[in-house]
């Protein structure tokens, strides 16, 4: 199947209501730009550097949908529309301080570790609640929502507690109505386990595979 076909096959399937991103790491420049005109308005990189040689601002909304260190900030925040992995209040102020110094408020997810796993990115659910409410008061950042990756597992059934977690916090989150914070976007799902994270009430799908085939 071609990425055109893929892309037709998946938006058939996803209402109007989930936005879909499409995942492209380790892809080419051409492959990308044959996914958006086939359609695709959303893409999610991992990496600033290997964004930022793929020239790819104005094809579309660019999602930063990998880890974000400190020292890549400034870059980042010039070359995305939304950042998903916003993990901590270090990161939240930097991104802030990068912001200010460029007139940009930049829309953030914030990243849970849904599996509480070990040397994984992302804050422990419990903790989320806090750190929204806390970084909720910079001026330069406006959350959107929560992203999440399920701890790795090839049967996508095995996520499903996880994206339930993560959308329990969004609804506690959304329940308290902390000022300035919009939760609007839910951030769940990849190739193997978007339908099921779409079940459990996910807005946002992230597809690397499925469009693109095997990286
Ligand atoms: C690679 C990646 C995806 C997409 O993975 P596929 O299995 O190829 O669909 C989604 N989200 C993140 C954060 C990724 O790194």
């Amino acid at each position: 199947m071609t990425i055109k076909e893929n892309i037709v096959n998946i938006q058939y399937q996803l209402t109007s209501k989930i936005t879909l991103v499409a995942a492209t790491k380790k892809r080419t420049s051409q492959e990308i730009r044959q996914a958006i005109a086939a359609g695709i308005t959303h893409i999610g990189e991992n990496y600033v550097k290997e964004a930022l040689n793929k020239n790819l601002q104005g094809l579309a909304t660019l999602h930063l949908i990998g880890h974000l260190q400190t020292n890549k900030v400034k870059t980042a925040v010039q070359l995305f529309d939304i950042i998903e992995t916003v993990d901590s209040q270090k990161l939240a102020k930097e991104i802030d301080k990068q912001c200010k110094t460029i007139n940009k408020i930049m829309p953030i997810l914030i990243e849970i570790n849904s599996g509480n796993e070990k040397n994984k990115t992302g804050i422990p659910p419990e903790q989320a609640t806090k750190l929204i409410t806390i970084i909720s008061k910079l001026n330069n950042i406006k959350i959107q929502g929560l992203m999440t990756m399920a701890p790795h597992n090839k049967d996508p059934e095995q996520s499903r507690p996880y994206f339930k977690a993560t959308k329990k916090i969004f609804d506690e989150i959304k329940s308290l109505a902390i000022n300035d914070v919009e939760m609007k976007t839910l951030s769940m799902g990849m190739s193997h386990s978007y339908t099921i994270a779409i079940e459990e009430g996910a807005t946002q799908v992230r597809l690397g595979t499925a469009i693109f085939g095997e990286r």
